[in-house]
């Protein structure tokens, strides 16, 4: 059988030791599992995607880190998105992302961008495409990515019924809506307090952002791993995705943020506190990080390589853009019930 390590192209181009622990074969194996096709209403068979290497990633030239633009932005598109929700995706963001800042911008609403959609009122859906095209002029000098987030359903072809999110690998600018992710949407809320509703969305939006924020830096859909990077179909797909990274993606995750993986491990863990349902994941990576910690300790391997990021040359001062306090309403979640195709 084909090794892990063969996929990740060995790791013998890494220079920090600790990195070269999480790359090896025995911390993977067992730890992570291998993509397997359930039905052939998923993601690979319907998409039939190419597998994006290590090698194939580094080939596609991904946007750099600079000192000057190392900042993921948040948008909220819908004002009755929470300050509570925002801060929270936030909070999950800045681990994931470990190392770079992440800030929240004003909300402003969908409708100032006049972009097309489709449907009336409660079942509206608007073009993700449009909604880059417009809301890239607000992205701040100083950020690497900036991700829009709204309440309301979104599609990225005409003849698609929707999309979870929509980002560009190039154009630093995504979108997702977390519409999908609220059971009452599918009316599958029965006997679930409104707490619960707003965990599940909670949980199921910090997952779906993240994802949406890896294509920014030129990750495409994951077809080695059970990995946050899946592409999916339906939101039973969506909900086989773990919260985390596998070997392959997050090697391709560190080639541009050269942080400690242990210590993002470690601020990932404690971000699980957010929510219950990330209760499984921080099993997980509890396990982790015991395992490096042993590892390290083991090896005398202690020295932890801090990244530094170029500043590009020519550039005199980056403005960056006030990130806002302001908490706006609370989160509604619409009860729309809609069919799958
Ligand atoms: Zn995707
Ligand atoms: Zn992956």
């Amino acid at each position: 059988m084909k090794k892990t390590t063969d996929d990740l192209d060995g790791n013998k181009d890494l220079a920090d030791p600790r990195a070269k622990a999480v790359f090896s074969q025995e911390f993977i194996e067992g730890r992570f599992d291998r993509m397997r096709i359930l039905n052939s209403g998923e993601w690979i068979p319907c998409m039939e995607n190419k597998p994006q290497s290590y090698p194939a990633y580094l080939k596609s030239n991904p946007n750099k880190l600079f000192e000057t633009r190392k900042t993921i932005y948040i948008l909220g598109l819908d004002e009755s998105i929470s300050m509570g929700f925002l801060e929270n995706c936030r909070k999950y963001c800045e681990a994931f992302y470990f190392g770079l800042p992440v800030k929240i911008l004003d909300n402003i609403d969908v409708k100032e961008l006049n972009v097309k959609s489709r449907g009336k009122s409660d079942s509206i859906q608007y073009s993700a495409k449009q909604i880059l095209t417009k809301a890239k002029r607000k992205i701040p000098k100083d950020a690497y990515a900036m991700i829009c987030v709204l309440n309301k359903d979104i599609y990225s072809r005409e003849d698609w019924n929707f999309v979870f999110g929509y980002a560009s690998l190039r154009a630093r600018i995504g979108v997702f809506s977390f519409a999908r992710y609220d059971p009452s949407f599918f009316n599958d809320d029965h006997g679930m307090t409104s707490e619960e509703v707003e965990d599940t969305v909670q949980f199921r939006g910090i997952k779906v952002m993240c994802h949406e924020i890896g294509h920014m830096f030129g990750l495409k859909h994951c077809t080695y791993y059970r990995c946050i990077m899946n592409g999916s179909m339906s939101s039973e797909e969506a909900l086989l995705k773990p919260c985390y990274l596998c070997p392959i993606c997050l090697k391709k995750l560190y080639f541009v943020v050269q942080c400690d993986i242990l210590s993002r491990y470690q601020a990932l863990n404690e971000a699980c506190e957010i929510s219950q349902l990330f209760e499984e994941t921080s099993k997980w990576y509890s396990e982790a990080i015991d395992y490096l910690q042993d590892q390290y300790t083991a090896e005398g391997v202690e020295t932890i390589i801090t990244p530094k990021y170029p500043i590009p040359r020519g550039s005199k001062h980056v403005s960056s853009s006030k990130p806002s306090a302001k908490p706006s309403a609370k989160a509604t979640c619409k009860k729309v019930v809609k069919q799958l195709r």
